[in-house]
């Protein structure tokens, strides 16, 4: 088996992967470079058979629904075989109505956790992960009598921290080559620990407590986990949290009874003014239909800003401007995003008079818990991946071999 980093040697993002034996071709993601000034002029990495017509190439492994790991599969043909787990398909297609991020398959298989599945001459375990994308696997790939380990991307201080601590309990030793993620490194990797996901929601609590008014909570409506911190905390404090039509949309379709469910729970469903017009340009009425007994309107929010938690994103500043007395803005998102321009968050609220708080954890793993996971592997060889630091990997990791994008490896 060969393997060629397409993209993603030396950045967070773009991932792309290409696995290669007998003749056969896999890629084991599809990303979008998060750095793309122009996304639509991104040229797709030149591998035999992506764009049809020979059947040496196999397909694409997705392993989560984050933009950075399959936001380049839009551009192969239609009919391009994608492998994939069932909820995060589900989010992707939930996505649809409210921008360009959505993506529909007609040719996909969905893939489960610990269950084996043969890829032409591969033979693949996706693992489940604990991340901030919902339903995001690693994977272990075998041909030829090697093997490789892919982490995709992963952490161990989410809600679903225990897959991290089973998986290091299994883990397949001593595998050929480990290509593992690195976003805290480089970034965060003085930091002695992580905040768990729970140690952020009693932190948000605490904080819930000394707010008046609305609590804006700015999270991405795709970070399940964050949602349930939010959803939790509010609930601990005794505040309604309070959705978009779109958190709504892609609760309702993944249908998990964990879940609260947009129909029928204590969540209320508020659809935002920039959502209505596009929703009337599209006549997409039937997507507001289900949520009708559960929607809050404007009138509403102004009377009981003090009991309610609302999800926020910049679009929908001017659907409170009438009920920010005593509100604050819990900023709930990479803190690194603040920098890049745009809305300035912090600035809309300074000129309301209103509180800006960053109560945030990472999606990604801290450095001890990835020594944690490659002590468990035990790899022959460590290919740092997903990184804007490679290069300091050595003074954590055993065995690290750094790779450059588009250079063949042999396992
Ligand atoms: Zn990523």
């Amino acid at each position: 088996m060969r393997v060629r980093i397409h993209r993603g040697t030396k950045e967070v993002g773009g991932n792309c992967i290409e696995l290669s034996s007998c003749g056969k071709m896999l890629l084991l993601d599809m990303g979008m470079p998060l750095a793309a000034p122009d996304p639509a002029k991104v040229e797709l990495p030149r591998i035999d058979g992506l764009m049809g017509g020979d059947d040496s190439f196999l397909g694409i492994v997705i392993s989560h629904p984050h933009f950075d790991h399959y936001g380049l599969v839009q551009k192969t043909p239609a009919n391009t075989r994608i492998f994939i787990g069932s909820e995060a398909e589900k989010i992707l297609r939930a996505t649809i109505p409210f921008g360009s991020f959505g993506m529909r398959f007609e040719n996909v298989t969905h893939y489960q956790h610990r269950r084996r599945f043969e890829v032409g001459p591969f033979q693949i375990m996706p693992f489940l992960n604990d991340h901030s994308a919902f339903d995001a696997y690693s994977f272990l790939v075998e041909a030829d009598g090697q093997s490789l380990f892919y982490t995709g991307d992963l952490r161990a201080h989410g809600r679903k921290a225990r897959l991290f601590d089973e998986f290091l309990e299994t883990a397949p030793r001593g595998v050929d080559v480990l290509l593992m993620e690195g976003t805290t490194i480089g970034r965060d990797d003085k930091k002695e620990r992580t905040q768990t996901e729970s140690e952020l929601e009693d932190e948000i609590v605490e904080s819930l407590k000394l707010t008046s008014g609305l609590a804006l909570a700015c999270f991405s409506a795709q970070n399940i986990d964050r949602f349930v911190t939010f959803f939790r905390a509010s609930k601990r404090v005794g505040r309604t949290f309070v959705a978009d039509l779109y958190l709504a949309h892609i609760l309702d379709a993944l249908g998990r009874k964990t879940l609260p469910s947009p129909r029928k729970s204590d969540l209320r469903v508020f659809l935002p003014s920039a959502m209505k017009r596009k929703i009337v340009r599209d006549k997409s009425f039937d997507l507001v239909a289900p949520y009708y007994p559960r929607r809050i309107y404007p009138e509403e929010i102004a009377k009981r800003t003090g009991e309610l938690t609302v999800i926020f994103r910049p679009s929908m500043a001017p659907d409170f401007e009438h009920a920010l007395s005593g509100a604050k803005l819990f900023y709930s998102l990479w803190p690194g995003y603040l920098e890049r321009g745009g809305f300035d968050l912090r600035a809309w609220c300074a000129g309301r008079g209103i509180g800006f708080e960053i109560h945030h954890t990472s999606g990604h793993a801290s450095v001890s818990d990835l020594k944690r996971l490659v002590q468990a592997l035990q790899p022959k060889r460590l290919v740092p991946i997903h990184s804007f630091a490679p290069e300091r990997f050595q003074s954590f990791f055993p065995n690290v071999q750094q790779a450059n994008d588009g250079e063949w490896l042999d396992i």
